[in-house]
């Protein structure tokens, strides 16, 4: 791999003469509140696919802003050669919502304090799209013969509605001998870490109502049936929240359990359950052993309950007994688990067990599991190496991309994760960063991968 020397002789000027640069255009990102979730917000991602269209165009590639039923989607092409193989990239430039009374500093204000960024969406994901552009531009300056496409999505952090409705009307141009996504996160700093799977989700509603007003507790409690401590019964009878164990029958019958092999390199990713600890500020765990925690989180589903509302909810106690109560739950799956199979399995148990909860189903992302080996797989890990000083370790991730599972069943090409992004950026949680160390060695992996795959072929 080491004959294309000229490549690399400019590449570590390249990126310290870029820096200023990747500051300036990471600031302008964040400080565009590209939050999906919100509604309100919608004119601000639609800002923010403008953005990163001028972006595109300004290294040299055919941008534009696709429409969809929801936000829009920024796809961006730069030429080769009609015979160069075609990589495509994915990258989402929405964002999680933010609580300003969480931050130190203003969500939506770009803070560079030496080496580290904070802002909303600095690292997830708008300081990976920007280093994998960056280093894009090098690789058209240079020559590598490659296709590259970019896919630049913005609703990944409401589960992609639209994405599938967009691949399936532009899948044609976008035919690609592989495709890269840059969306995951190591699981240590001193090891880097290429995920080749990622669970589903299946997210539900169980809603409780046992009458038609709240009543008060002191007429009617006693033989007023209380929907709050009902549904509680229910959600308990579902799983044991002790052991996170589900206890609804068949619901791990067709959970694919992790080999050996995954389990050792799974452990080989630098995880401790202490770093886990502090980088999530979790006081305790339901267990502590890494093995335990690690198979938990990569290889195994779970049931968890996101939110109860029901009842009163002010200051005081208001003493009535309230008629309906709602939670909000979702399961994590893994392969081979099927999303319309569990929901079915979760709605014939609550059937047996209440006369009257309703389950309904909400949305739902398919588990992947991608190549563990192969030429794509040994080219991210070699550029991994040569970036990151280190040979990185093959991990499965516990969240979901439901732009993945579209991207394989569209393009049918093989799809290699190549993230950036660390537990201490705070991924989805308040002071989000992202680094130069991180963004500096990431522009210098994706060119070391961009000249690999140019020369893999089609
Ligand atoms: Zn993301």
């Amino acid at each position: 791999m080491a004959d294309n020397t000229k490549l690399y002789e400019r590449l570590d000027s390249y990126i310290t003469d870029s820096r200023d640069e990747f500051e300036d255009k990471l600031a302008e990102m964040v400080e565009i509140p590209t939050i999906s979730m919100d509604p309100e917000r919608k004119d601000d991602c639609r800002r923010g696919a403008m953005l990163v269209r001028q972006y595109l165009e300004s290294i040299g590639a055919q941008a534009e802003v696709v429409e969809t039923p929801g936000n829009p989607v920024v796809l961006g092409r730069i030429q080769a050669g009609a015979t160069d193989p075609t990589l495509t990239i994915y990258n989402h430039i929405d964002v999680q919502p933010a609580d300003p009374d969480e931050w130190h500093k203003p969500p939506f204000t770009f803070f560079k304090e030496g080496d580290r960024y904070e802002g909303r969406g600095s690292t997830d994901d708008k300081g990976p799209a920007l280093s994998a552009m960056m280093a894009a531009r090098y690789a058209v300056e240079n020559q590598v013969p490659l296709n590259i496409n970019f896919v630049w999505e913005l609703e990944e952090e409401i589960g992609s509605p639209n994405f599938e409705h967009f691949i399936k009307n532009n899948a044609d141009r976008l035919k690609s001998d592989s495709i890269l996504v840059s969306d995951t996160i190591w699981i240590s700093r001193d090891r880097p870490a290429i995920p080749y799977g990622l669970r589903g989700a299946m997210m539900f509603t169980m809603t409780l109502e046992t009458g038609a007003k709240d009543v008060h507790s002191g007429l009617t409690g006693g033989p007023a049936r209380n929907p709050i401590g009902e549904l509680c019964k229910v959600i308990s009878k579902c799983y044991d929240a002790d052991t996170g164990r589900v206890k609804i029958k068949g619901f791990y019958d067709d959970v694919k359990k992790a080999t050996k092999k995954e389990v050792k390199s799974f452990l080989d990713s630098g995880f401790t359950t202490k770093k886990f600890k502090a980088a999530h500020e979790l006081r305790s765990l339901r267990f502590n052993d890494a093995e335990r925690v690690l198979k938990a989180i990569m290889a195994e589903p779970t049931f968890e309950v996101h939110g109860i509302t029901g009842g009163y909810q002010g200051p005081g106690v208001k003493t009535i007994v309230p008629y309906r109560a709602q939670a909000k739950i979702s399961c994590r799956l893994v392969p081979d688990q099927n999303p319309k199979h569990v929901f079915k399995l979760v709605r014939d148990f609550v059937r047996k067990h209440s006369r009257d909860v309703v389950v309904e189903f909400e949305s739902a992302l398919g588990p992947y599991t991608g190549e563990f080996s192969g030429r794509y797989a040994d080219a991210a890990a070699e550029a991994m190496k040569y970036a990151f000083g280190r040979q990185p370790a093959f991990t499965r991730e516990g969240g979901s991309i439901g732009a993945v599972v579209t991207m394989k069943k569209y393009l049918k090409s093989p799809i290699v994760f190549l993230g950036l992004s660390l537990p201490e950026h705070g991924y989805h949680a308040k002071n989000e960063n992202f680094d130069w160390g991180m963004a500096s060695g990431g522009i210098k992996m994706f060119v070391r991968y961009f000249d690999a795959v140019s020369r893999l072929g089609r």
